[in-house]
């Protein structure tokens, strides 16, 4: 044997994905499968059936362990009313109904016991979410969670939860769901890597938003990494290294050195204001999704919200939040963020930000990207559409509000839209209950027929806010959560290029402003060419508002007017890409 030689596990292996999010980490990996895994489906021999009962009895147990130690836990750190919700969990695994029906099942058709359990599990997912009765209602998430926990134990799968990490660590997943990556433990992950995604998928939006590195379309990580294996997470090259060799240690280590040193640079340049050269001050605003990201909104000095995505208030429910509930949300951030603006974006679910555990609002569709999405997701379900609204409209009396509806196709949406704004209006008035009458309304720029249409749109808005995710998603027809295609995701497409330059000058020759609230405002890269297309306002993680002020502050307005003149003039988009990185280089050195 040749000791020399380390054992074959630890050879350093490098693995090139998508460079999602800028940063470098380096620590141990949790391999995270996401929940939903395939459930095996078999038949049972006659002579295994009774020990199959018994490795469902020996999950049923193994269940109500970790959920007893994570109770402990919780009520150690957090007090005993947070550790009573546990007690649903606790109740539904001795649930007669759930426990009983599932050995009936297994005992009529000898499938194998997850099959049953999943099988009966979800039905009760179902029929628990339809109740009118709120507790009952809730009911359907606690045995949804319950019963992944049980699959997870029978199919001999570890303890699983991105929410709940055991220390700090590089999560590498084969996917990460919008609830998912809303519920993700903050505190503990350092790094995200994924099999699958692109650089617009929700999972990497929040990623931004935590200033975590982040590489995606690492195919079949997942399936080479190990829980504890070490690695180095590249978010810049988009690369990720397993058992990193000392040598590459000391390597990263070097430039980890510089870009803290780069960092340190744009904080302090983060004080000033943002103002070209040349002397034209630009706005620069924040995407939030949850009310304690307020705090960073101010950290990173943002003028304003120019983006709230309120369906993170839906995503991790099973159930429609209340007006209340919603006013509760919207009033905080109103008026943290007051006296400067926040636009309230209304509700944007399906696509990519699915409803989970909801099947009855959101029927299984061909095309999800395509099909019943956002603004017709409400105009089709009024009382949804209408609470939301007045909860909007009755925190505008607490600050600077605007409103914003996603996904509008064309200005009769707006029409339409804005109808039922009048009347949640009306409503609030008869009542008495104050809100901003003057408040601003405008629309999300996403869909090619929007943009086409933007003369027409103007009349009905106030402001357009360009989302280039999904706006370069139907230009190219190109899946923005598709790793496979992810090369053909080119912001510098002409045919982008062609469109931003269309959408301001319409919107400007009517006196509508225009921003940009997709990834590539808040790519220093990119920005310049936003702002010399004519863009007035540009809205990011708040994260990533000192590299954009950075670059905002070391150009001047002419130079980034000259460029955008230039790239209309180009074919290719990697021209484009290629003159927008070399405006970029030569202004700002991360050495
Ligand atoms: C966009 O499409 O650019 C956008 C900002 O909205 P979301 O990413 O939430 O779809
Ligand atoms: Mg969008």
């Amino acid at each position: 044997m040749n000791f020399l030689k380390p054992p074959p596990e630890k050879i350093e292996v490098t693995v090139q994905g998508i460079a999602a999010s800028q940063g470098i980490a380096y620590g141990q990996i949790f391999v995270y499968i996401q929940s939903d895994v395939e459930v095996p489906s078999y038949q049972v021999e006659p002579e295994r059936r009774l020990e199959e009962v018994s490795r469902f009895d020996r999950a049923l147990v193994s269940t109500r362990q970790q959920i007893a130690k994570i109770q402990g836990e919780v009520e150690k750190n957090l007090g005993a009313q947070e550790a009573l919700i546990f007690d649903a969990h606790l109740m539904a695994l001795e649930d007669p109904a759930l426990i009983g029906e599932t050995i009936r099942v297994f005992e009529s058709t000898g499938q194998n016991i997850e099959t049953c359990f999943n099988q009966v599990s979800q039905r009760y997912v179902q029929a628990f979410a339809k109740f009118e009765d709120e507790y009952l209602r809730e009911r359907a998430s606690d045995i949804r969670d319950v019963a992944q926990r049980v699959l997870q134990n029978l199919l001999g799968q570890a303890e699983n939860s991105l929410s709940r990490l055991a220390d700090k660590r590089i999560v590498v997943a084969n996917d990460v769901s919008p609830s998912d990556s809303a519920s993700i433990d903050r505190s503990a992950a350092i790094a995200l890597v994924t099999d699958s995604g692109s650089k617009t998928s929700h999972a990497v939006i929040v990623a931004r938003s935590m200033k975590m590195p982040a590489v995606v379309g690492v195919r079949n990580l997942t399936k080479r990494a190990h829980n504890g294996d070490w690695a180095i997470v590249d978010g810049y090259d988009g690369v990720v290294i397993l058992n990193p060799s000392e040598s590459t240690l000391f390597r990263y280590g070097k430039i980890q050195e510089k870009k803290k040193s780069f960092e340190a640079r744009l904080m302090e340049a983060n004080r000033e204001l943002a103002v070209t050269l040349d002397g034209v001050a630009v706005s620069l605003m924040a995407n939030i999704e949850k009310v304690e990201e307020v705090a960073q909104v101010k950290a990173y000095a943002a003028e304003g919200v120019g983006l709230y995505r309120t369906e993170y208030l839906f995503l991790n429910s099973a159930r429609i939040p209340t007006e209340q509930e919603q006013f509760l949300a919207y009033r905080a951030v109103a008026q943290a963020i007051a006296p400067q603006p926040v636009v309230i974006r209304t509700l944007d679910l399906g696509g990519d930000k699915p409803m989970e555990g909801n099947p009855d609002l959101f029927p299984k569709e061909n095309n999800p990207f395509m099909g019943f999405r956002a603004i017709r997701f409400c105009l089709e379900n009024l009382e949804i559409f209408k609470d939301q609204l007045r909860a909007i409209l009755r925190a505008s009396a607490c600050g600077n509000v605007r409103i914003m509806y996603p996904m509008i196709s064309g200005s009769e949406e707006m029409v339409r839209a804005n109808a039922v704004l009048t009347e949640c209006m009306a409503e609030l008035k008869s009542r008495d209950i104050a809100f901003d009458d003057k408040l601003q309304v405008g629309a999300m720029i996403e869909i090619p027929s929007a943009a086409m249409t933007a003369d027409i749109l103007a009349k009905e808005c106030a402001f357009f806010s360009v989302g280039t995710n999904d706006l370069i998603q139907y230009l190219l027809a190109i899946d923005r959560v598709n790793e496979r295609i992810a090369h053909l995701y080119e912001p510098t497409h002409p045919a982008v290029v062609r469109t931003l330059k269309y959408i301001v000058d319409e919107a400007h020759k009517r006196g509508v402003t225009v921003s940009v609230c997709g990834e590539m405002a808040g790519d220093p890269v990119f920005a310049p060419l936003l702002l010399g297309l004519g863009v007035d306002a540009l809205s990011m993680s708040p994260a990533w508002l000192p590299s954009v002020k950075y670059m905002v502050r070391a150009m001047t307005m002419a130079d980034a007017r000259a460029l955008a003149a230039e790239a209309l003039t180009l074919a290719s988009p990697k021209e484009i890409y290629a003159r927008c990185d070399a405006f970029y280089r030569a202004r700002v050195k991360v050495e």
